[in-house]
């Protein structure tokens, strides 16, 4: 499985100055073949490379691997569609290659290729990024945010196969609770509504100021917003998988787009936040599972919090509210996230390749 690690550069200024003036180069380079691709009609990477290589390097000295990866990242963006003049920004991400870079992770310290030749800069990074760069291969994104740089490494980490398991860890994911299972726990710091509560009112204050002052620490608040649910969902996804595999059953979520037909959010809320967050979760859920060795599967979502597990019944009306189920046929009740957790549950287990059904007919 390949992950991303973020590793955060320790530049000198006058390293600093060499990144950007890298950058800034490196972009105006990709413009420039933007132009030429644009002007000529050429776009596949390699007819690309025959039209500018030559052109690129003397023009803008910059060494050969570099140039074939802005070739790269042309080529990449006339992809998605050419019915416009791609123009990169001046101080975009460019990638690295282990020609051009390499990780010394004993020493933390990577060797990165700038105009000025080759820099050996000091990087910090928490334990689990660190792990990963063991298994660092192949490129590397150089990112400028907010006044420092980033290096984004792509990395493989091996994964063990999964576990046979005969029964599915149903998750729920909502608004009002992070994630219910279908054990019916509920996965909800108090903190983290209280933390949004907190921002909330803070974020209404600022935005009423409408200085430039507060408009930056409104960017400042929502930054800090991000990192608390980034936090969250690490610690959810991590009980959620543990839970699993210590009762030796995998885990069942819902198809994406599930989500966004059940849930309504009031205009007020953040929606970017939230729908951003529960795509995170997910995210988390996948490869944390994958990483033990707990099979994960996603099942079909319709239908989810409106059918009665006790008797399947299926109607808009067995939701009484946002947060109630009562079945009217049968009048089997409970928390709604809850019945909705055992139905995703129920769907995996029926999803379920019937490995002896397969053995007998062969
Ligand atoms: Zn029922």
């Amino acid at each position: 499985m390949k992950l991303t690690a973020q590793v955060k550069l320790l530049t000198s200024s006058k390293q600093a100055e060499l990144l950007k003036q890298t950058l800034e180069m490196t972009n105006a380079a990709a413009n420039y073949i933007s132009g030429l691709a644009w002007e000529q009609k050429i776009f596949k990477q390699f007819s690309l490379q025959k039209i500018c290589y030559y052109a690129t390097r003397e023009k803008f000295k910059l060494t050969a691997q570099i140039v074939i990866r802005v070739i790269a990242k042309v080529a990449d963006a006339y992809k998605v569609d050419k019915d416009v003049m791609r123009v990169f920004k001046p101080l975009g991400a460019i990638s690295y290659d282990s020609r051009i870079l390499s990780y010394n992770i004993e020493t933390s310290t990577v060797s990165i290729w700038t105009l000025s030749g080759r820099q050996t800069i000091p990087f910090v990074c928490g334990e689990r990024q660190r792990e990963l760069l063991q298994g660092q291969r192949g490129e590397s994104d150089l990112c400028f945010v907010d006044g420092k740089f980033y290096l984004m490494a792509v990395c493989n980490v091996e994964t063990p196969e999964p576990k046979d398991v005969d029964s599915y860890l149903g998750i729920d994911m909502g608004i009002a609770n992070i994630a219910v299972d279908s054990d019916g726990t509920i996965f909800q710091g108090k903190s983290v509504k209280e933390v949004r509560y907190r921002h909330r009112k803070l974020r209404q204050k600022l935005q009423k100021k409408g200085t430039k002052s507060s408009r930056r620490l409104l960017r400042n608040r929502s930054g800090k917003e991000k990192r608390f649910a980034t936090w969250t969902n690490h610690n959810v996804s991590k009980a959620i998988v543990t839970k699993a595999k210590d009762t030796g059953r995998g885990i069942a979520i819902e198809e994406l787009g599930g989500i966004r037909d059940r849930v309504t959010v009031r205009r007020s809320q953040k929606v970017t936040l939230h729908s951003w967050s529960f795509f995170q979760l997910r995210i988390f859920l996948w490869y944390k599972a994958q990483l033990s060795g707990v099979p994960i599967v996603a099942v079909d979502p319709r239908n989810t919090s409106r059918t009665c597990p006790s008797c399947g019944h299926i109607d808009k009306a067995n939701r009484k509210t946002q947060s109630c189920f009562s079945c009217v046929s049968c009048g089997f009740s409970g928390l709604a996230d809850h019945i909705a957790a055992v139905n995703i549950s129920g769907r995996a287990v029926v999803n379920r390749p019937n490995v002896s059904d397969a053995q007998s007919t062969a």
